[in-house]
Formats: structure tokens, sequence, C-alpha cells
């Protein structure tokens, strides 16, 4: 695609958002990218406008079907000032994967990252620089035809907004509480679970809210059709450190095949660490907790980078990990990490543009 990206300028900027009080996904940046999609024309109309609501007509396909797939990355400031993305492919590339299984049409995933890196550069004021601070960047696509009929709409909108944000669990890396849900189900295989798209957000929030009710930070998922196999946390991938080896869940097409996951994975068999994707079932891993061999439970993801898990509860049970402190394997993966995102460390995986 080489369309040329039109700027917008906004009359009036915003006021910048005190650094200390950035929470997650609070504030919004003076610009936003908008690109739309028709048959005759495919994507086109790239632009660089003003943050602000949209117009839609009541009928868009968006708010009736959720024919929607969304993205979340972000952008760091560099210590000598450079802004840098963390494996931004990887995220088009899954884009792409939920276009797919919501029959909405594919995008030109270069083009996309080129329209992020434009945005990115208009709003470089934006990036905050303090410890744990960062860009979140948020492409969306929504099916916009004004039409009751089920089925894809012709038509889409691309948007991309940029949120400053600080630490999503607070000011820095604790452990979390996490409850192991088993009424509630995210995802089943044959289903879009593997797809980031508003449905699945949308069916977990009735069991993170019951989650919150009882004193727990996040839900841990169970499969879908016996209720015994692990999957992932609300907004994050999981591992576990058993003796000394690492599992985490097999991508089974309902688990999100998470960005951070994968370079996770990428790092501990770098390291030489035994990493086994497989099948995990919780009453197993009560089991080697129960034998003291449950040594680290850690999850994954943009937001939060590496999110310890000091405590699991699964019905009546409940696990205190180690001694509910930071694992030494989770801190030296989010020191590793965060090294690499924030140009404090050699990024010896090509892992940064
Ligand atoms: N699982 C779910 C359900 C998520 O929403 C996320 C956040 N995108 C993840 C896992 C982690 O994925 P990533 O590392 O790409 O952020």
């Amino acid at each position: 695609m080489g369309q040329s990206i039109t700027f917008h300028k906004a009359d009036q900027l915003k006021a910048k958002p005190d650094a200390g009080q950035l929470g997650f996904g609070k504030y919004f940046t003076d610009y936003m990218f908008e690109m739309d999609y028709s048959a005759e024309e495919g994507w086109h109309d790239p632009r660089i406008v003003p943050y602000g609501p949209i117009s839609l007509d009541p009928a868009a396909t968006i708010f009736h079907y959720g024919q929607e797939v969304f993205e979340g990355l972000k952008a760091y400031r560099t210590e000598d000032g450079r802004i840098l993305l963390f494996r931004p492919d990887k995220n088009m590339e899954r884009m792409n994967q939920s276009c797919a299984r919501l029959n909405i049409p594919e995008i030109d995933e270069k083009f996309v990252i080129k329209a992020i890196k434009k945005l990115v550069a208009v709003e470089k004021d934006w990036i905050p620089s303090q410890s744990g601070q960062s860009l979140y960047i948020r492409p969306f696509i929504i099916g916009t035809d004004p039409a009751l009929g089920v089925h894809p709409s012709n038509t889409y909108k691309l948007l991309i907004i940029l949120s400053p944000v600080g630490s999503y669990f607070g000011n820095s890396i604790h452990p979390v509480k996490i409850y192991v849900e088993d009424e509630f189900v995210r995802a089943v295989k044959g289903g879009v679970g593997y797809a980031k798209t508003s449905g699945n957000y949308a069916a977990s929030l009735k069991a993170q809210t019951k989650s919150e009710e009882l004193g727990f930070d996040q839900v841990l998922w169970l499969d879908g059709v016996e209720h015994k196999y692990i999957e992932e946390v609300g907004s994050m991938n999981i591992f576990f450190k058993i003796e000394d080896e690492v599992w985490t869940p097999a991508l089974n097409g309902s688990i999100l095949p998470g960005v951070t996951r994968n370079s996770v994975i990428g790092l501990l068999k770098h390291w030489g660490i035994t990493v086994k994707e497989k099948k995990i079932s919780v009453r197993k891993l009560f089991k080697k907790a129960e034998k003291q061999k449950l040594l680290e439970v850690f999850g994954t993801g943009t937001a939060a980078v590496i999110s310890p898990v000091g405590f699991l509860k699964w019905e009546d049970k409940v696990i205190k990990v180690g001694n509910g402190e930071i694992g030494e394997l989770s801190q030296k993966l989010y020191d590793t990490l965060t090294g690499i995102q924030t140009g404090k460390s050699e990024d010896q995986l090509g892992w940064t543009q």
C-alpha cells in the first residue's frame, strides 16, 4: 500500500497528565490514526487526525454483532532519547490472524507499522520516561455497515489511539493474587479464543468482577470443556517454574498467543532453561505445589510485562507461591525484557525497532 498518510492539525493541544498519576489507559494523546475500508477501494484514506469521538450509524455491525479486532503494544523512551517499539511485527501478524477469524479484510502489516511509527513520532512528547512507564498503542478495527442482518460488514474503520501509561498493577512489580475460575469459561477450541477480539473480554467481565469481590486481582481460566486444564489469565499468559523446568499451557486454539509469552520462551531457551509447552491440569499443579515443587508462577503480557503471582486459589485450596514474594526468575525476566524494551540492555535477539 503506497498511500501517503495525511496530517490534520489540531486547533489546540491538551495539557499532559501528571507523570506520577498515569495509571493504565486513562489519558489519550492529541492525535489518532484513522483509515477506512470498502470493497471497492480496499483500505484507503490513511490519516492522522485530532483525537476525538467518531460518528457511527446506530445500526453499525460493531454495536450489534461485535465484529472487531484489536492489538496492544508499547513505545518506550530510552535514556539517550530514542523511541523503541517492541516486536510490532508480531502484533501485526496476530492482528491479521484475528482479522481472518473475525471475517475482517486483512491489513498490510508493514503499512500499519509505518502508521504506528508516524503517529508515535507526532506524539513523542507524550511518551513518559519514568521507570515502568511507556506509551501504550491500541490499534483496532470495527465493522461499520449500517445494517442489522447478521453478516460480515462490507465497510470497516481502523483506528490507532495512544495512551501514556504507568505500571499496570500499580507502581512496581509486585505479586498478584489469582483466582482459578471453575464455573465460567473464557473460550473453547473452535471459537475465537486465540483472536484478540472484544467479545472474549466481554465474556470475561463477570468472572473478573467475581474474583475482585473475593479479594483477587485476576482470573485464571480453565479449559471450556472439562474445566480441568489451565489456559491463561485475564490479560496474560501464565508460566510455572516447577523444579528446574518452566511449564506453560500449549497454544490450543482457545488461548491468546501472547507476544510476551513468545519472547519469554525465546529468552528462557536462550538461557538454556527447559521450557515445556503442554497441557497442564490444575489438579497436578496443586499437587506439585503441595510437594514444594512449584517454585514460581508468573503472568506475561504487554501491559504488565512480567507479573509474579503470589497466591493462587482453586476451589477451597490456596497456594502461597514461594514466600509470596517475587521469584528470582520472574525478576530476571522482567529486568531483561524491560532492559531490552527501554534500550538499557543489548537487544541480542533483534526485537526492537
Ligand atoms: N492473554 C490475553 C487474554 C490477553 O488479553 C493478553 C494481552 N494482550 C495476553 C494474553 C498477553 O499477550 P501479549 O503478551 O501479546 O500482550
